[in-house]
């Protein structure tokens, strides 16, 4: 696999999570880690891989889809968050406390749409949802969603490309073994830089979420397009903002919530939720952590 390349890292993103991240170092939040971002990305980049379900056919998918070497969001916020925290290195405990993807607000009320998997409420293997594939536009890769909500992004798609718009799957949902891979991949590579287990931990979900938390392991998430900043620019999210809602989909880790969500902004991240939710959430302006908060 190649390196990651940052020069893929825009300027704006890079700077923004530095500034949070020396907020975290301001704010003292964490001991014995200046890691203690709030911020973080959500695990994107790679689609689905090691599916084992046994009625679809996962043979070319788990080769084709396994860490692609394109696009690797997770590790720009490490990489960022490793020269920042540089010095913490002598000082790592395990005792710090865990931070980022997997530790913000959960809910695991009788709705399944609502759901949001943390550390304290993993996802279980009885949670894997029924599947089925993407059909409508992808990168080339096989693709799978939540067949009770499969309808629902055709549909989205299907009018996207009616409105004269090129939007297309990049990533959807992910099995347990395939986060845990790429968590625990991403673990070694700073322990291997000199950090305790658990402050690598710390780093790495700043950007990548922690095995049974991330919301494509739930079937309910897409990545569109591209991982980069700039995708709000594109007409394609304008209409995503726009429209997603009317699918029951929502802008899953806005830019002025990543203190809730700790999860660092994702123009590219949509999450199904239904109809009647995602109109309210998008129409408050508020992250799917405050909604469910209040229920
Ligand atoms: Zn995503």
């Amino acid at each position: 696999m190649k390196p990651f390349d940052f020069s893929k890292i825009s300027k704006s993103r890079s700077k923004r999570i530095m500034s949070v991240l020396l907020a975290g170092i301001l704010a003292g939040s964490l001991t014995g880690c200046v890691s203690g971002s709030s911020t973080n990305s959500e695990a994107s980049g790679s689609g689905n891989s090691g599916l084992s379900t046994s009625s679809l056919d996962t043979s070319s998918l788990v080769e084709s889809s396994l860490l692609p070497s394109s696009q690797e969001p997770e590790s720009s916020a490490a990489a960022s968050s490793s020269q920042a925290s540089a010095s913490s290195k002598a000082s790592s405990s395990d005792e710090v406390v865990p931070t980022g993807a997997g530790t913000g607000v959960g809910y695991k009320g009788s709705d399944w749409r609502l759901r949001v998997p943390n550390i304290e409420n993993p996802l279980t293997e009885d949670e894997i949802p029924d599947l089925a594939q993407i059909t409508r536009a992808t990168d080339g890769r096989k693709h799978y969603f939540d067949a009770r909500a499969i309808d629902n992004l055709n549909a989205m798609m299907d009018d996207a490309a009616a409105a004269g718009l090129n939007l297309y799957v990049i990533s959807s949902f992910r099995t347990m073994e395939y986060q845990e891979g790429l968590f625990e991949k991403r673990v070694n590579q700073r322990m291997a830089e000199g950090y305790s287990r658990a402050v690598a931990e710390n780093i790495v979900a700043e950007g990548t979420a922690r095995p049974g938390t991330s919301d494509h392991q739930l079937g309910l998430a897409v990545d569109f397009n591209t991982i980069e900043d700039g995708f709000e620019k594109t007409a394609e999210y304008k209409w995503l903002i726009s429209h997603c809602a009317d699918y029951g989909f929502i802008l899953r880790f806005p830019e002025d919530k990543e203190d809730i969500t700790k999860v660092m902004y994702e123009p590219w991240h949509y999450r199904y939720v239904g109809e009647e939710y995602a109109k309210e959430i998008m129409s408050q302006g508020i992250c799917l952590e405050e909604y469910v908060s209040q229920l």
